[in-house]
């Protein structure tokens, strides 16, 4: 689904599916230089980093394994406390492998460092973080990010693998949402 046929659900379209598409090639060819020689693992934080995961891991031009963690953060409404539950572990022991978590979007970064101090603990070759979005807090707060799509501001937004209320993930742009579907 493209923004021209929800056009009344939206506010502003960041970045078309074109702008991200092209951000996720030079990411991606970033990532093929900095492992050329090592196996990668890319983690996906499901549900939002299905697109992105799908995405950047064509781009790459080695091999990749993949593997997917579910985890839910307890918070009120749109606010993350840092709190996480894993709804669904990885399948894969990552002792010695170099991963690279995939996440869709970093706010506060609570979710994050959490979910890094986790996979530490299973003693990884080396564990880096790439984010398709990333908001001014998480920049604020020094969450250790090696690699951003696009530093976006401090708006909730929705599409390519972002939901809100369940809808949008499936939206091939990201946009803000236009004040009358929150009420
Ligand atoms: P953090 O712990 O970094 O504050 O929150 C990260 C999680 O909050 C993301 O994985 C995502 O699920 C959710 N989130 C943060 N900002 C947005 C946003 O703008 N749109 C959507 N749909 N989810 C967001």
């Amino acid at each position: 689904m493209d923004d021209t046929q929800i056009a009344g659900d939206l506010s502003r379209v960041l970045f078309t599916s074109e702008q991200i598409a092209e951000r996720m090639a030079e990411v991606a060819a970033q990532i093929d230089a900095d492992y050329r020689g090592k196996e990668l693992l890319l983690v996906g934080v499901l549900n939002g980093a299905v697109m992105v995961m799908a995405d950047l891991s064509r781009e790459l031009t080695s091999h990749c394994r993949m593997d997917w963690m579910a985890i839910s953060s307890y918070g009120s409404g749109t606010q993350s406390s840092g709190v996480v539950r894993i709804l669904k572990d990885l399948n894969t022991d990552i002792s010695g492998m170099h991963v690279l978590v995939v996440e869709d979007i970093i706010d506060t970064g609570l979710t994050l460092s959490y979910l890094i101090g986790n996979l530490m603990s299973r003693n990884p070759a080396s564990l880096k973080v790439m984010t398709a979005f990333r908001k001014p807090e998480a920049a604020r707060n020094a969450v250790d990010v090696a690699y951003v799509g696009f530093d976006i501001p401090s708006e909730f937004v929705v599409g390519y693998g972002l939901d809100y209320d369940g809808h949008y993930r499936n939206l091939t742009s990201v946009a803000t949402l236009a004040p009358h579907i929150y009420s």
